[in-house]
């Protein structure tokens, strides 16, 4: 398609206009199945009504001042996260690479030290600092030289060691879950060098994993971590949470966002957090459940809660799924990713498991 916008990403030949819970319309009125939710982002699915209508009160009431003075949603939504954390202070901007940048900075302000440890494979976002510890050296090739002070792998973690940075499960990276014992020997090393543990759960946060916080399911609590995608089912907003427990680091003046803590996005994420109760928790357990049962007739399944993904014998099917009415995605050439709405009923997650069977 002839296009005015920079070609950064290879588009499918789809044109969405409309979107209802898991379902997707096309500019000719096809309807599809949405097992991507624009990559974990659109987590009640689409035009879910609590945020929705979060959303337009708030947009008839106020739509933006400066982080200068206090709003309510925003302190609405802090609370209610720390609250989720056990004991935290948020400082909001709008994506998940800026929620990982105020991290870093963060950490070096915090320890007086600069090394960042991440892992290899992993992602942590496009902007510089991100793109620096972030483990896929293809995507950071053409971008040097970088943010100095990044390692990959904990075996580089040692007295200079500013934060140690994981997701709890790789998601760009292949859907690889981090080993328990691998998350509980990085907290391990955190507290030995006096390092501080962050954990981005920018995909694996606001419920993804079956709990709010993957690291619940794991039992190692971060001194820090970072949100965006689910976070306010579609509106764009990011979190860096830091934990009562670890150094407030911040001093006024050291970091700032002028959108960041949005009054509109704020109060769709609050809505997003009462939606996520223990019910809605316990079904995405059942459901991930239900689709990895159905997925292990095509290949090696894993995952946590609904990041799931298949190992196939040949490359994702994307194409031809649109054409059968399905939105999947792909986390490397053979490795099918299915990130659904965390809402996905069982006859939805039913029939993707049918129409799967068809495309492969
Ligand atoms: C998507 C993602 C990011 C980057 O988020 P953006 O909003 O695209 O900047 C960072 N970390 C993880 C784990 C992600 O999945």
């Amino acid at each position: 398609m002839q296009s005015a916008l920079l070609p950064t990403y290879a588009r499918l030949d789809v044109t969405f206009v409309e979107g209802d819970g898991a379902w997707l319309v096309d500019a000719d009125g096809k309807r599809y199945l949405d097992l991507f939710a624009g990559i974990a982002v659109v987590g009640l699915g689409h035009k879910h009504p609590a945020p929705l209508a979060a959303a337009q009160a708030q947009l008839e009431k106020l739509w933006h001042v400066s982080n200068l003075y206090w709003t309510e949603p925003m302190q609405e939504l802090a609370a209610k996260l720390s609250v989720r954390f056990g004991g935290a202070q948020a400082f909001f901007c709008n994506s998940g690479a800026e929620a990982n940048e105020a991290a870093i900075k963060w950490a070096r302000k915090a320890t007086g030290k600069t090394e960042i440890v991440a892992l290899d494979g992993s992602f942590h976002g496009r902007t510089l600092g991100a793109l620096s510890v972030t483990g896929q050296p293809a995507k950071r090739a053409a971008f040097e030289p970088l943010v100095p002070g990044a390692k990959f792998g904990l075996e580089h973690v040692g007295p200079e060691t500013a934060a140690i940075l994981l997701e709890p499960v790789q998601g760009e990276g292949g859907v690889h879950p981090l080993a328990p014992e691998a998350l509980a020997h990085a907290r391990a090393l955190a507290d030995e060098h006096g390092a501080l543990l962050i954990l981005d759960e920018v995909q694996t946060g606001v419920g993804r994993s079956g709990a709010f916080f993957a690291w619940e399911t794991y039992g190692v609590k971060p001194d820090a971590v970072t949100l965006a995608k689910g976070l306010a089912n579609g509106l764009p907003i990011g979190a860096l949470l830091v934990s009562d427990d670890a150094p407030t680091g911040f001093e006024p003046g050291d970091h700032a966002s002028t959108f960041g803590g949005n009054p509109v996005a704020c109060a769709a994420a609050c809505a997003v957090l009462d939606t996520i109760d223990d019910a809605l928790l316990a079904h995405v357990r059942s459901a991930s459940a239900q689709l990895a049962k159905g997925l292990a007739q095509f290949g090696d399944v894993r995952g946590l809660g609904l990041l799931l993904a298949v190992e196939l014998d040949r490359p994702v099917p994307v194409e031809e799924a649109l054409q059968h009415g399905l939105v999947i995605g792909s986390a490397g050439p053979n490795t099918l990713r299915l990130t659904p709405p965390l809402t996905l009923t069982a006859a939805e997650a039913t029939l993707a498991i049918d129409l799967l069977t068809e495309i492969l």
